[in-house]
């Protein structure tokens, strides 16, 4: 027993030994590579050195300078071209189930696209929100929007000229208002989209009594004298009249239609803003921001946690 102990504690001193050993050699191979300690991080500034909070600030930043945001609306425009050849092809095709009505199949072809975030890019917009810690106002946008600085969505010039280059007419119908359409129209000019030659194809809010920002008396007065092959938005509310319900109702509006998109109706992502972020308050615009983040925050489905 005792020898056997003895044989044991031989072989730790063994092994200690050893591991003093490798150590020792080890130390002055790794101790060029060790850098030092950081410094113990100093007290925070008062103000947070990386600016106001802001609830925009990844949704801009993904759109504005990502990647993936880029291919995901080539995504879309390439699938919306695939669609129109299709709808071409088609003549009882519409994108407007609820306004074509009558003898349509003969019409002429048309598409709607809605403006901003669906083929004008207003990060730059967006962007000074967030930088100032700001929200929207519609004397700061009108602003922007007469500095005509928008720049194209990816894929959007090549899907409209695309559209035009197969006798189809590209009507804007947008709720920048009928004040801000010649603005709108020297973006979209210069940025190359089709203007309509002899026919107005700019639908702005407003331009005709009954034209609000439910988009469906526009598209069933281009319905009177067009087919509508394709629909291009980025809110609910480019594609139903039905937007503003609580969220409930709008994913079974949504779901009413699940055939239509991907086809005839073709969404581009905007995580921003749009009807989306408003139904969680019930679009009452007239709350404060801190009663707004409750009531997003209230709708989160969250894991309970550790
Ligand atoms: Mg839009």
């Amino acid at each position: 027993m005792i020898g056997a102990m003895g044989g044991r504690s031989r072989h730790a001193w063994l092994v200690i030994l050893a591991l003093v050993l490798a150590l020792g050699c080890a130390g002055p191979q790794i101790a060029p590579q060790t850098a030092a300690p950081p410094p113990a991080p100093t007290a925070q500034p008062a103000t947070a050195p990386g600016g106001p909070a802001s609830d925009l600030l990844n949704a801009v930043l993904w759109m504005q300078r990502s990647v993936e945001y880029k291919a995901n609306a080539l995504t879309a425009f390439a699938l919306a071209r695939i669609r129109l050849d299709q709808a071409l092809e088609d003549r009882n095709w519409t994108a407007a189930p609820k306004e074509q009505t009558g003898a349509y199949q003969s019409l002429p072809p048309a598409i709607v696209l809605d403006i901003d975030e669906s083929i004008l890019d207003n990060s730059g917009y967006q962007a000074w929100m967030t930088l100032k810690g700001t929200s929207f106002d519609p004397k700061t946008w009108n602003a922007y929007v007469n500095t005509v600085t928008s720049q194209p969505i990816p894929g959007a010039v090549e899907f409209a000229n695309y559209a035009a280059s197969k006798g189809v007419k590209v009507f804007y119908v947008s709720n920048r208002t009928a004040e801000e359409e010649p603005a709108t129209r020297k973006n979209l000019e210069k940025l190359g989209f089709p203007m309509g030659g002899d026919v107005d194809t700019m639908l702005m809010t407003r331009k005709k009594p009954d034209w609000g920002s439910a988009k469906g008396t526009r598209r069933a007065y281009i319905a009177r004298s067009y087919r509508i092959l394709i629909n291009v938005g980025d809110n609910f509310g480019d594609f139903v009249d039905e937007y503003r319900g609580t969220e409930a109702e709008r994913l079974k509006v949504m779901e009413e239609h699940t055939a239509r998109w991907g086809r005839e109706w073709i969404m581009i992502a905007n995580p921003s803003y749009g009807s989306f972020e408003s139904a969680p308050f019930r679009h009452d615009f007239k709350l404060s921001d801190d009663e707004k983040r409750r009531l997003k925050r209230a709708v989160l489905d969250a894991w309970p946690g550790p």
